[in-house]
């Protein structure tokens, strides 16, 4: 099996793989073998010919390769098998699946447990997969049925939510979203988050339905929330609001460009006991909103979407950090506080820290770091692929 499948890389282009970093940059490829298709195992070989591992091809990405192994194994139904129970026993040990009160974590984090391309999300025993290259998606069977083995009776189904990020990708025909296990059709889950129950839409929802990676981060929110009205900027279905409320939050407003989003909010705020007076929302462009001024609230969340989804767009996400982080000092009350976020995997914590400092300086607010945050640990980050830290933010106190 995929004997004769190779590239070769230039001389000198082999060191990062050697230090167990999995991404092959198209620019490092010397030569390949004939006739290789897209989503193919291919191994990788030094410029000299030595072996340096397998891994999916993706051709006409700046990621030609996403490296399995480091060695000359093949990943066969066992290697996936033993990744995926690698990765739910990590699950198991950080006692995520055995909370009271909590149902919720991310089970396979790409690269982060060393399964480049697939992400695998837990919402009360359903599962969303989400394989974001070819070689993935041609595997979905055999890690379905890795899932249903780690999981066990735990597993109540599995939907594959890949179509979109595949095309993004190239694929011209991808396996069209749905259950590919259980699930009984659901659209939507219940699902608990410290003890907050939160709908999540794993149908017509973004990513896999919910951004189970601020998690930690709206529990330190909920923590310093009495008695405070908070502003959730980018909102999303309302997490932040959520947590708030739960806290003590006098009011929380959840901000967001999506109707369909804010609706969830609703709901989610309402099936945790929390009516109109005490949570609203506003469908609005961010920014805009912003601009009206924010001093009536003690407490500001910005928590945009990717502005750079690559390096090259680096420039231009950090002045739009800048902008809206400006924005929102220009007006804040002295003594209030602003958690402020980056998902941006091209941005890293200097810079974003630079980028918000830069804001405060353009604002002329004296501001103070109160917390560095990152993502919680069941989206764990491999040692040799410090990109995996895609997920920075701050606690800042505005005086
Ligand atoms: N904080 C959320 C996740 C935010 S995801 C949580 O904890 O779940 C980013 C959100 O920003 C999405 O819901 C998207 O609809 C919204 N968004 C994107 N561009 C926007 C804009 N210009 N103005 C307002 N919201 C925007």
């Amino acid at each position: 099996m995929n004997e004769g499948k190779w590239i070769r890389l230039k001389a000198k282009k082999e060191s990062s793989i050697l230090r167990g970093h999995p991404w092959v940059f198209s620019g490092a490829i010397k030569e390949k073998s004939a006739g290789l298709q897209a989503g193919e195992l291919v191994e990788v070989l030094a410029h000299k010919g030595r072996s340096l591992g397998w891994g999916h091809f993706s051709p006409g990405t700046s990621i030609a390769i996403r490296m399995l192994t480091f060695d000359e194994t093949l990943p066969d139904s066992a290697w996936w098998e033993a990744k995926i129970s690698n990765a739910v026993a990590l699950r198991k040990r950080l006692a995520l699946l055995s909370k009271p009160g909590q149902n919720v974590c991310r089970l396979i984090h790409a690269e982060g447990d060393g399964l480049p391309g697939l992400i695998v999300d837990h919402y009360d025993g359903y599962v969303v997969v989400q394989t974001h290259s070819m070689g993935m998606a041609k595997n979905l069977e055999v890690i379905a049925e890795a899932l249903a083995s780690a999981l066990g009776d735990e597993l109540k189904g599995i939907y594959n939510k890949s179509a979109k990020v595949l095309k993004k990708h190239g694929a011209t025909d991808p396996v069209p979203d749905g259950w590919i296990r259980g699930g009984n059709d659901l659209d939507t889950v219940v699902a608990c988050e410290y003890g907050m129950a939160l709908e999540v839409d794993i149908v017509r929802g973004q990513k896999t339905g919910f951004f189970l990676d601020q998690r930690e981060n709206r529990a330190l929110l909920r923590s310093l929330s009495e008695g405070c009205k908070v502003l959730n900027v980018f909102s999303y279905t309302g997490g932040f609001s959520v947590a708030a409320l739960f806290g003590g939050a006098s009011h929380a407003v959840s901000l967001d460009s999506s109707a369909r989003a804010l609706e969830v909010a609703v709901a989610n705020a309402a099936r945790n006991g929390f009516d109109e007076t005490r949570h609203s929302v506003v469908e609005a462009d961010a920014l805009e909103y912003l601009k009206s001024g924010v001093a009536d609230f003690d407490i500001v969340v910005l928590d945009p979407p990717a502005f750079a989804k690559s390096a090259s767009a680096r420039h231009s996400a950090v002045q739009g950090y800048k902008r809206i982080n400006q924005r929102a000092l220009e007006t804040m009350r002295p003594g209030s506080l602003l958690f402020t976020f980056s998902c941006s995997q091209a941005v890293d914590d200097r810079l974003f820290t630079n980028t918000v400092i830069a804001a405060a300086i353009g604002a002329e607010r004296q501001v103070r770091i109160l917390h560095r945050l990152h993502q919680p640990p069941d989206h764990p980050v491999s040692a040799f692929h410090p990109e995996g830290a895609y997920l920075k933010g701050l606690v800042l106190e505005v005086s």
